[in-house]
């Protein structure tokens, strides 16, 4: 066993301990979950602060940035190379020749490469669940607490970054899952799920962030206007509240939760689970001012006016993408978010006859999932691309390495998630990939059939726009009493006059300042669909969050916390982490069946017993213990090189 304590570890990602408040003690390193959610960001803040600067201070003196950043050895390491090398080549050549040319050459790439690696910021270690998320979840550590049944805690953990644990526990596409080393040797750890579980499970007794906002109440009597109360603009909302902000919320809908709300099917996300995430938040003192559009009833100047310091704009994509070919209403021929709308709404109930979707995206699966339940005869997808690989990524084991086998580029794959299209398909829905439908036959003013080509590739224009080439004398026909076209969304920005200039606030979450608004002094900010067209709503929640932290920046300054950056090192025996077989399998959700069946909307997975979770959440390998996962994926290395059994207990002890 390799020594170490527990202890260290906070539920709250404890910093071991970053945080020192000025004028007072420095924090105790076991201030374990005591620190609060403010302050959390505050460090944040500073952190990409630091980030930012710290390639400026390596520009004057090699080191100088990662010493500002906390990376002091690094930052020594620099310090020392660049006038030790120059230094070399006047020692070793006292007249110029081209040693002393390569020696200084040296030099400037040692320069170069310290202004480069400064911007790293502040050690931090983390796994790649971590680093695949969008919402930057500490996976591994909430998984952990699951497992050993600090639910609550793995619950606040993820509240910390994710304002909707139980709808992104449910609906997210889990990017975190295709890069869990889990998946290397078996199957990823169900990190999306026992998110969902940690929600179920936990007897909460307060409100999360009205705890935390009262928990040590600020008021920095200043106001932030966010646009849009969909899951990124709540976020906005939210953050900035713990923030210490006083914040309203427009929507042109009369209640605020935005497309999940109206879009979202009951059998993937229960209205009721996403409604009391969205209550949870309103009841934190945000003004609300739903019903009012921005363009028509406010403008950006008159927020402005009113006094708000800052705007934070995530109005969705919204407008949906029409097929020139097709017809209207009467005649048959839907739009497929309408669909789901009505739908949800109860205005449709009854879709008699067959269907036919067209679109091979996320909402065109939703949408014949839904007229399924809806009745239909029989329910067809038709889309231009193919159908991908049943499995995303698989890998290959080679000496030491595993290598990614991708499945064959032979063309564009559909873009719905795969295990969406499985469970479509499961549901009986038939899928016609590679095809277009090219004309309808209309006969007394409904439409009757489709008629289709296959698709010989998908090329693209300038525009991202896609354009099928299609194979000739290849035509068929499908018959459709219905279709419902579901084949993208974009961005509204009338409200805006056109598009605006977009300024990148964050590479990695769709973040952009809008910096050329007419008689615009006060910062406004774009995030979300509204900025990349749709897109996942973890990155929605993602930049809603950064927003709020840019927003505090641009408005307050730095936050009044100073740090100290230590490396933070945590040992763990690593023989509680067996290969065996039965940890590379991963544990199954409960499955409403006979719902399934009869083809209602309830939903269809019910999460994780307990028993089974605890399992499920005990074979995370932590590989944010680095010591833990060489271990692990060398013994499993070896274990195959042997010869071994895929049953053995490789990491005994
Ligand atoms: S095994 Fe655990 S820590 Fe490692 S990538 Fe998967 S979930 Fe993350
Ligand atoms: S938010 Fe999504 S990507 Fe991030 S950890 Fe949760 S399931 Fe994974």
């Amino acid at each position: 066993m390799i020594g170490g304590t527990s202890r260290l570890e906070g539920y709250r990602d404890c910093q071991v301990c970053a945080v020192e408040e000025k004028m007072r003690a420095r924090r105790c390193h076991y201030c374990i979950g005591q620190l609060g959610l403010r302050e959390l960001m505050y460090l944040e803040i500073k952190k990409r602060r630091r980030r930012r600067v710290a390639p400026y201070l390596s520009a004057l003196v090699p080191g100088l940035g990662h010493w500002y950043s906390g990376r002091r050895y690094v930052g020594t390491y620099f310090f020392l190379m660049a006038p030790l090398s120059f230094g070399l080549a006047i020692a070793t050549y006292q007249r110029w020749n081209w040693g002393i040319a390569v020696m200084i050459l040296s030099m400037a790439l040692v320069w170069l490469i310290a202004m480069v690696d400064s911007r790293k910021g502040p050690y931090y270690f983390a796994p790649p669940c971590q680093i695949s998320c969008p919402g930057d979840v500490a996976c591994s550590r909430y998984v952990h607490l699951a497992a050993e049944g600090k639910d609550l805690e793995a619950l606040e953990l993820v509240e910390a970054v994710c304002p909707f644990p139980g709808t992104i526990g449910r609906i997210c596409h889990h990017p975190c899952e295709t890069d869990c080393n889990r998946s290397k040797d078996g199957e990823a750890v169900a990190i999306c799920a026992l998110k969902r579980f940690v929600d179920d499970h936990s007897q909460r007794s307060s409100n999360f962030y009205l705890r935390e906002i009262e928990r040590d109440s600020v008021s920095l009597g200043k106001r932030v206007a966010v646009v849009g109360a969909g899951p990124s603009g709540l976020s906005a909302a939210v953050f900035l509240r713990v923030l210490g902000f006083d914040v309203t919320l427009f929507d042109a809908m009369k209640m605020g939760g935005g497309t999940p709300t109206m879009f979202a099917p009951g059998y993937r996300l229960p209205r009721a689970v996403y409604a009391r995430e969205v209550d949870r938040i309103l009841e934190t003192g945000i003004e609300q001012r739903f019903g009012e559009i921005l363009g028509a009833d406010f403008t950006l100047q008159d927020l402005q006016n009113e006094g708000f310091s800052g705007v934070y704009l995530a109005l969705g994509a919204m407008r949906s993408v029409k097929l020139p070919h097709t017809g209207d209403r009467s005649q048959g021929f839907l739009d497929g978010r309408e669909f789901l709308a009505e739908v949800i709404k109860g205005d449709i109930q009854e879709l008699p006859g067959d269907v036919l979707v067209i679109g091979g995206g996320n909402v065109a699966m939703d949408v014949a999932r839904s007229a399924i339940r809806c009745r239909a005869d029989n329910v067809r997808i038709i889309c231009l691309e193919k159908r991908p690989e049943p499995r995303e990524r698989q890998y290959h084991h080679d000496g030491n390495e595993w290598t990614e086998i991708k499945p064959l580029e032979t063309g564009e794959f559909m873009p719905a998630w795969p295990w969406e299209i499985e469970d479509t398909v499961e549901e009986g829905v038939e899928i016609i990939d590679s095809g277009a439908t090219i004309s309808f036959a209309v006969e007394d003013g409904r439409v009757v059939q489709a008629e289709c080509q296959e698709v010989l590739r998908v090329d693209t224009d300038d525009q991202g726009r896609l354009i099928p080439v299609l194979r000739d004398g290849s035509s068929f026909a499908v018959k459709a009493d219905w279709v419902i076209t579901a084949v993208g969304s974009s961005p509204d920005y009338t409200a805006l006059g056109g598009p605006p200039a977009m300024l990148s606030v964050r590479e990695e979450v769709p973040l952009v300042l809008l910096p050329s608004l007419d008689g615009m002094s006060i910062p406004v900010l774009a995030g979300g669909d509204f900025v990349r067209g749709p897109a996942s709503v973890i990155e929605g929640i993602s930049a809603g969050r950064e927003a709020a932290m840019y927003l505090y920046q641009r408005i307050m300054g730095d936050p009044d916390l100073s740090i100290r950056f230590r490396r933070r090192i945590i040992f763990r025996p690593w023989s509680n982490y067996a290969d065996s077989h039965d940890r590379r399998m991963r544990r199954k959700q409960v499955v409403n069946a006979s719902g399934r069946a009869r083809k209602t909307f309830d939903e269809v997975y019910l999460g994780f017993e307990k028993r089974v979770a605890r399992e499920e959440a005990d074979r995370c390998i932590r590989c944010d213990w680095p010591l833990v996962r060489e271990s692990k994926v060398r013994r499993y290395v070896r274990s195959l090189r042997e010869g071994g059994s895929d049953d053995r207990e490789s990491a005994g002890g």
